[in-house]
């Protein structure tokens, strides 16, 4: 990916966990680099097609100015996520902000903290089987949709599918949606499990009808196992009910273990090579 560097930008300004850094203030110096296509803009020679670095310097430099940080790690993660919604075509960035005269008693140079920040693409599964199906579906889509730090780019159509798992219970209502995030995985998941909460989702029986189902299917080609996530999904190959919306809005995603596009996984499902 393409960069634009902004280095040793000069901020005067009033971060810092002592009383006296809060008031008196001192000088920061910020390095960034801004991850972004600058092809076309390139091409065109035009400055509409690319980030404008003065902006994003005089922004900067009015966020240090404007709010007050304990820490520069809050100031960087903080101006990150502002530099990440507010400008157009920024993929990703790596920020560091240098505190030179660090009240710490010692000759050093500068201290900083650098941290890398972006977008990410997701998949995510819903489902209900309970009560009033669609207008549950609909409300989760809606506050996604409403989340600052999440962009719906697609929607499945929605599918009615038979129960699974054996357990007796009504047909269910499912899809999928691909966003775009700056929320990290386990963020992420956290918000669907607050949403299936708000749906007054009742874990009764496992495999049981639920009002509202929410999965991360895929974040990137993250692969990742842990106690509370484990991605892909690793039902995702078993399940046509996440395999057929995955096939309507990505046919040709492929899953970052198996290889597999999504349409090939649902023939190998289906029966169909
Ligand atoms: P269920 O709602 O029945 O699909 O299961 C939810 C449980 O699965 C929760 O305890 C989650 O922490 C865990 N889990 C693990 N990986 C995922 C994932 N990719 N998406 C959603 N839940 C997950």
């Amino acid at each position: 990916m393409d960069k634009i560097k902004i280095v040793d930008l000069e901020v005067f300004a009033n971060h810092g966990v002592f009383e006296e850094e809060q008031k008196l203030g001192q000088k920061f110096l910020v390095d960034a680099v801004l991850y972004t296509s600058t092809r076309v803009a390139g091409k065109k020679d035009n400055l509409e097609e690319s980030i404008n670095y003065g902006d994003i310097a005089a922004r900067i430099t009015k966020f240090l100015q404007e709010n007050t940080f304990q820490l520069i790690e809050a100031a960087a993660e903080k101006l990150a996520e502002d530099l990440l919604l507010y400008t157009k075509g920024l993929e990703q960035l790596t920020l560091e902000i240098k505190k030179p005269w660090a009240p710490v008693g010692l000759p050093l140079k500068t201290v900083s903290v650098e941290i890398t920040r972006g977008w990410h693409e997701a998949y995510i599964a819903f489902g209900s089987n309970m009560g009033d199906k669609m207008g549950y579906i609909q409300q989760a889509i809606d506050r996604i949709r409403m989340h600052p730090h999440i962009c719906v780019e697609k929607v499945s159509s929605i599918i009615e599918t038979q129960p699974y798992g054996g357990v007796e219970q009504d047909v269910f209502l499912n899809g999928c949606l691909k966003i775009k995030t700056i929320l990290e995985p386990l963020e992420l998941l956290d918000f669907m499990q607050q949403l299936e909460r708000e749906a007054h989702r009742e874990r009764v029986v496992h495999w049981g009808p639920r009002t509202l189902d929410l999965d991360v299917l895929f974040y990137d080609k993250q692969v990742i196992e842990s106690e509370r996530l484990n991605l892909p999904h690793p039902e995702i190959p078993k399940r046509t009910f996440v395999l057929k919306p995955m096939v309507e809005i990505a046919p040709y995603y492929r899953h970052p273990v198996t290889g597999q596009t999504m349409k090939e996984l649902l023939d190998l499902l289906e029966g169909i090579h």
